[in-house]
């Protein structure tokens, strides 16, 4: 999945990034307001982000403005702030203003990851928080906590970006993601992908989890549970 993280803290925004990076998340990174508002503008739409972590002391423009200006323009993107300021009034209005969830700095990178992959599963509309496909006479299932994926209940080790894209195809069983769009909920914008590194990834996860799980739409791109 894909975060646009706004912080202007350099060693809170370097150890954000590191952590979410390790679990398999591409970040985006901004630390001012504009910024952040160019962000979600270029990449535009509902489709760009997953999620926002948004600081609320920000550079050139505060976090609440960026918020409001975000829901006004009929975004409804989750978005999780991040305030060192513990005053009850400013979670108040980050709530008002459309705000999700919160977190009060300084906060465990844990429960960060966990409030991502709470608000993103809600956004989903998924209560369960396993993703389980039967496919011919298997049960894959993939724990987005755990980071684990079972194959008819045994585990399979996966690299955090085969990972990734297995949770992305789960995530929209049924549809078909282009590369670009895969390739979108794994890198960020200082990452370059190499050129066929989706064709590795969906290499490895046919290994592992047989060669018919992931189907290739010639000229589309790929899907799970399609037939
Ligand atoms: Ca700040």
């Amino acid at each position: 999945m894909r975060v646009l993280l706004v912080e202007d803290d350099a060693m809170i925004g370097t150890s954000v990034r590191a952590g979410l990076r390790q679990d398999g998340f591409a970040i985006d990174w901004v630390t001012d307001g504009q910024a952040a508002e160019n962000a979600l503008a270029v990449r535009g739409g509902q489709e760009a982000y997953d999620l926002v972590l948004l600081d609320l002391g920000l550079p050139k423009k505060g976090g609440l403005d960026v918020l409001r200006g975000l829901r006004a323009r009929g975004l409804d993107v989750p978005v999780l702030i991040m305030t060192a300021r513990d005053a009850v009034a400013d979670r108040v209005a980050g709530l008002d203003a459309g705000a999700d969830d919160y977190l009060v700095k300084p906060f465990d990178l844990d429960e960060l990851a966990a409030r991502v992959r709470a608000l993103h599963r809600r956004r989903s509309g998924r209560a369960e928080a396993l993703l389980r496909h039967e496919h011919d006479s298997d049960v894959i299932t993939l724990d987005p906590a755990r980071r684990e994926v079972r194959r008819n209940d045994v585990p399979v080790a996966l690299s955090a970006r085969e990972f990734a894209v297995l949770e992305a195809l789960l995530e929209r069983a049924g549809a078909v993601l282009s590369r670009t769009q895969l390739e979108e909920k794994l890198y960020g914008w200082d990452e370059e992908p190499g050129s066929n590194t989706i064709e590795v990834y969906i290499h490895g996860l046919r290994k592992k989890l047989g060669s018919d799980l992931i189907r290739n739409v010639r000229g589309v791109g790929y899907t799970i549970g399609m037939r």
